[in-house]
C-alpha cells in the first residue's frame, strides 16, 4: 500500500495547510524518547508529541495496565455506574493536587476540561441566583478550540474565523510587577466576574510565554479576595512539566477549578478531567433537580484512560521521575546560558523541562514566520523532532530522555543558528 499517497487521498491533518504540505512522515513505532518512522529512522521527540508524552514512547508499565484494564472492562456509562480505575485515580490523583481540590469531573481532551471549567463556574454562580456571566483572561491566552474554550482565548490568527461568534470575555497584560492600581481600578470598572482563568506560568500555545510566579500569585490573590473563582489552565504544564507536579505549586493561593489533559495519562489516552472543591461542588448539591450539572461526554470516565493516568502515577514513584525533570532542568539551565551569547537569539526563557527561544528573523515574531519549515527540516535532518511556534523554537522532551539526547539536541541547535 501507498500510505503516503492514501494519506493526501484521505486525511485532513490538524493545523497543517495541505496545500504546499511537505510529506507527512509514516510513523510506526515508540520507543522512550524515540518514534520511528517506517524506513527504521528513529526520531527524538523533543516536543513530547504536542506537549502529551511524559514518560516516553509505548511505555511497557502503561501498556500492561492498558491491556489488564481492556480485558476486564474497555467501557461503561458513568451515569448511575461507576468503576474502580476511576475511583483509584482519583483518590490517587487527590494526594497530588492542592489539598481544596475534592471533586473530579471527567471528560476527554483539554478543550471539554476546559469547557466544563467554565460551565461549572458559569452554573456556580447561577445556581445561587446571581449574575456573573463575565470571564477575565490573559492576553494571548490558549485554552483550546472548541467554541467556549476559543472564546476565553486571545483573538487572532486562530480565531478569526469564527470571531462574530464568539462570547466577549475581558483580557489584562501579563505584567512584570504587581499594580495594586492597575487591578484597584479594573475591578472598579468590571462587574458581573464569573472567574478568571489562566495558564499558570507558561502561556502555551501563545509562543512558549514563561511568566512571573510572584506576579501571577499576587493576581490571584487579588481576585479570591473579590470572590472571582480562579480556574487553573494546567492542561499543559501538569504533572510535572515545569518542575513541580503542578504548576500551580509555585503560587500560594490555590484554584477553585482545575483543568487536565496531554500529561495526564502521559500522553497515551485522550483523557480529561476537571477538579474542583468542595465548595464549588456544594452549589450543584440541592434537592432541586434544577441545580444540576446537566454536562457529560459519551466517553466519560473512560476506564482504560482511567487505569493509564493511574499508572503514569505510580510511574512518577516506581521510576523517581521528579529527579529525571531537575536533570533536564539543570541541562536546559547550562544550555540556555550558552544560547545567550548567540547573536542569533533573543527572548531565552527556562521553566522546568520547557526551554524556548526566538530566532531573529525579519519577519519578527508570528506565527507564520517563514522560517518555521526550515527550522524543522533542519532538525529533522538531525532526526529531532520539534514544532516551532513561528520563529519561537521550544524543547519540551519527555522525562526520560537521557543527557546525550538532550547534547544532541543542543548541539544540533547551535548549528542550524551558526548556519543562518
Ligand atoms: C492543548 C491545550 C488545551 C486544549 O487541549 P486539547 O486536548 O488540544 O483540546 C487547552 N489548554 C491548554 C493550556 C493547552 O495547552
Amino acid at each position: 500500500m501507498n500510505y503516503h499517497q492514501l494519506d493526501k487521498d484521505l486525511i485532513w491533518h490538524p493545523y497543517t495547510q495541505e496545500k504546499n504540505a511537505t510529506e507527512n512522515i509514516v510513523i510506526n513505532r515508540g520507543e522512550g524518547a524515540y518514534v520511528i518512522d517506517e524506513n527504521g529512522r528513529r526520531l527524538f521527540d523533543a516536543c513530547s508529541s504536542w506537549w502529551t508524552n511524559t514518560h516516553g514512547h509505548a511505555h511497557p508499565y502503561l501498556a500492561e495496565k492498558l491491556y489488564q484494564q481492556a480485558k476486564e472492562l474497555e467501557h461503561v456509562i458513568f451515569a448511575g455506574y461507576t468503576h474502580k480505575p476511576a475511583i483509584e485515580l482519583a483518590s490517587k490523583l487527590k494526594t497530588y493536587l492542592p489539598e481544596n481540590q475534592q471533586k473530579f469531573f471527567f471528560s476527554d481532551n483539554g478543550s471539554t476540561a476546559v469547557e466544563t471549567a467554565l460551565k461549572m463556574a458559569f452554573q456556580f454562580w447561577f445556581n445561587q441566583g446571581e449574575k456573573r456571566t463575565k470571564i477575565i483572561a490573559l492576553e494571548n491566552a490558549y485554552h483550546g478550540d472548541t467554541f467556549g474554550s476559543m472564546s476565553i482565548s486571545s483573538r487572532g490568527l486562530f480565531t478569526d474565523p469564527f470571531k462574530p461568534l464568539l462570547f466577549d470575555i475581558i483580557t489584562i497584560p501579563i505584567q512584570e510587577q504587581f499594580n495594586q492600581d492597575f487591578f484597584d481600578s479594573f475591578l472598579k470598572e468590571h462587574t458581573e466576574i464569573a472567574a478568571f482563568i489562566y495558564e499558570p506560568l507558561v502561556q502555551g500555545a501563545a509562543g512558549i510565554n514563561i511568566y512571573s510566579a510572584t506576579w501571577l500569585d499576587e493576581v490571584l490573590q487579588i481576585f479570591k479576595q473579590n470572590n472571582i473563582l480562579l480556574i487553573a489552565d494546567e492542561v499543559m504544564t501538569g504533572f510535572g512539566r515545569t518542575g513541580k507536579m503542578f504548576a500551580s505549586d509555585y503560587m500560594n493561593t490555590k484554584p477553585d477549578i482545575m483543568c487536565f489533559s496531554k500529561g495526564l495519562t502521559a500522553g497515551m489516552l485522550p483523557l480529561g478531567l476537571t477538579s474542583a472543591t468542595q465548595k464549588i461542588y456544594d452549589a450543584f448539591y440541592n434537592d432541586d433537580k434544577t441545580k444540576t450539572f446537566f454536562h457529560g461526554h459519551s466517553f466519560t470516565g473512560n476506564p482504560l484512560g482511567c487505569a493509564v493516568a493511574l499508572a503514569s502515577l505510580e510511574l512518577f514513584e516506581l521510576e523517581n521521575t521528579l529527579t529525571k525533570i531537575e536533570m533536564i532542568e539543570n541541562s536546559h539551565q547550562q544550555f540556555s546560558t550558552k544560547l545567550a551569547r548567540h547573536t542569533k537569539v533573543f527572548n531565552i526563557q527556562q521553566q522546568g523541562t520547557i526551554l524556548r527561544f526566538e530566532v531573529k528573523t525579519e519577519q519578527g515574531t508570528s506565527y507564520l514566520n517563514e522560517l518555521k519549515a526550515s527550522i524543522i527540516r533542519y532538525y529533522l535532518g538531525n532526526n529531532l523532532m520539534i514544532r516551532p511556534l513561528g520563529n519561537v523554537v521550544y524543547f519540551m522532551p519527555p522525562y526520560c530522555s537521557s543527557a546525550d539526547d538532550l547534547e544532541k539536541l543542543y548541539q544540533s541547535s547551535e548549528a542550524f543558528l551558526d548556519s543562518i
